[in-house]
């Protein structure tokens, strides 16, 4: 960090070591980007400019003043660059870049080091190189704003500065928004910056519908707009999805100067429309948004009218039926409490509780109790079975809790491939065995639970169950579910 002499902002001198009024006073502020000089320097013949000459600016001064000070004043300089399309000249020291990044080392003392006294850089504005060299010269960190920000990571990764570049990422990371989400992300995705990538897509996830709608995001690459759409993590109803990777293949025809009709779009929307999840839109909607388009073959429209008029609880390949967000899934809270001590062995026995619905539904998952404390990830196996003991389906998760525990501090979603079709009125036993560390326990269960139109009622599963949960206590305390047509 910049000594605190300088967040005083100045440093007074004249020739008599007494100021007065009439005497130079400069200013050297490094606690903002702007770094200024309020002094006369004779430019053209600095041997003659007085404050050069005298000792003031070197007297009691830290490294970073006297390296400023020789920066602003041009003192001694040995190199040149010509920056930007203009090819402003900026000046500086060789040494000290040298002594800050491999590339100017290999530029100026390696094998093939460059022999003339002007570099050109045309990738680089003259003002970030300045903010670049202040932070060279003097660590001054301050130089990276939401501004600068993009492009000083850009040159910080052109000169292997690393300390710059991890600067800039962490300013990046604190700062992803609205407005810049979108913007960071294929930043990120044209640096390879994995772990900044990731974090955007989380914010972009977390906050579906809102950037979806918003403009910036048709101007994302595939790739970037493919990892938003085909997350599970993505929080948004599939009509919003739709209506953006339309939009966004429409901008794609419009940038690759192509007409932009449904045949273009589908050729541009290639994979990414295999993952708008239309085994989860209402009918009417895919009956008067999508099927009038012919961004769908007629057979995959086929395919998903039948699905949707039909059976639903038949894969429709390759279109995906699961969930996204479990937000949108309805929750039927079977525990009127929670024990929140982390008391609930989980070595992999059985936990088994048995329901039966007043209506047909689509059963999603369950929801399970977690650990109360930052542990190893869980080891899921879920199990779902008919009354006649048939078993329908069977999932095997590995859940990092911390990452997935969405539906609040104390549980976390475990969801079947597809969503199942339970009928009314027949029971089900739901099974789930967890290898990991002791997690929360629900208690005081109800035997009838009430959501919307369905009544589930729960009994004991003493059969299957070997790790004590029964209707009363224990693990499964909420099952996902939405209404059957
Ligand atoms: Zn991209």
């Amino acid at each position: 960090m910049i000594d605190q002499k300088y967040n005083k902002s100045h440093t007074e001198c004249n020739n008599n070591n007494n100021p007065g009024p009439e005497s130079n006073i400069y200013f050297i502020s490094l606690s903002k980007k702007k770094i200024y000089i309020d002094m006369e320097v004779d430019e053209e013949n600095q041997q003659q400019c007085p404050l050069l000459d005298s000792n003031v600016w070197r007297t009691r001064s830290t490294v970073f003043s006297c390296n400023n000070f020789m920066l602003q004043n041009k003192v001694a300089c040995d190199i040149t660059f010509a920056l930007g399309s203009e090819g402003q000249e900026v000046v500086a020291h060789k040494y000290v870049l040298i002594s800050r990044s491999p590339v100017f080392y290999a530029m100026f003392c390696g094998p093939v080091a460059e022999s003339s006294n002007v570099i050109s850089v045309p990738d680089i504005e003259p003002d970030v190189f300045q903010f670049l060299l202040s932070y060279l010269y003097c660590d001054d960190d301050s130089v990276v704003d939401s501004e600068s920000v993009m492009a000083l990571l850009y040159a910080a990764k052109k000169y292997s500065i690393y300390s710059l570049e991890d600067i800039c990422k962490q300013f990046l990371k604190d700062n992803i928004n609205f407005d810049n989400a979108c913007l960071i992300l294929e930043q990120s995705h044209a640096f390879d910056e994995k772990d900044l990538y990731e974090e955007c897509l989380k914010f972009i996830w977390k906050n579906g519908e809102e950037i979806l709608e918003m403009n910036c995001i048709k101007d994302l690459c595939e790739k970037c707009m493919q990892d938003i759409v085909a997350s599970d993590a993505l929080n948004a109803d599939e009509k919003i999805v739709y209506e953006c990777v339309v939009s966004w293949s429409e901008n794609q025809c419009m940038k690759k100067k192509i007409e932009v009709n449904d045949q273009n779009q589908r050729e541009i929307l290639s994979n990414i429309l295999y993952h708008v999840r239309f085994p989860l839109m209402p009918l009417s909607y895919f009956a008067d948004h999508v099927s009038e388009k012919q961004i769908l073959s007629p057979e995959e429209k086929l395919n998903l009218y039948k699905y949707l008029c039909q059976s639903r609880s038949d894969a429709v390949t390759p279109f995906i039926s699961r969930y996204r967000s479990k937000k949108t899934c309805l929750h039927c809270k079977r525990f009127k409490g929670m024990v929140d001590s982390s008391d609930w062995v989980q070595k992999g026995k059985k936990d088994a509780v048995s329901f039966s619905c007043s209506v047909p539904i689509l059963m999603h998952g369950v929801c399970m109790y977690r650990s109360g404390l930052t542990g190893a990830p869980y080891d899921i196996r879920l199990e779902l079975y008919d009354e006649s003991d048939n078993q329908l389906t069977c999932v095997h998760r590995t859940e990092d809790t911390i990452e997935s525990s969405v539906e609040g501090r104390f549980l976390f979603p475990v969801l079947f491939d597809q969503p199942l079709k339970i009928l009314s009125c027949s029971y089900y036993t739901i099974v789930v065995k967890m290898i990991g560390p002791k997690s929360f326990y629900g208690e005081r269960g109800r035997k009838k639970v009430v959501c919307g139109n369905v009544t589930f009622e729960f009994i004991s599963a003493p059969n299957k169950s070997t790790n004590s949960t029964n209707v009363f206590t224990g693990q499964i305390p909420v099952i996902l579910f939405s209404p059957w047509l």
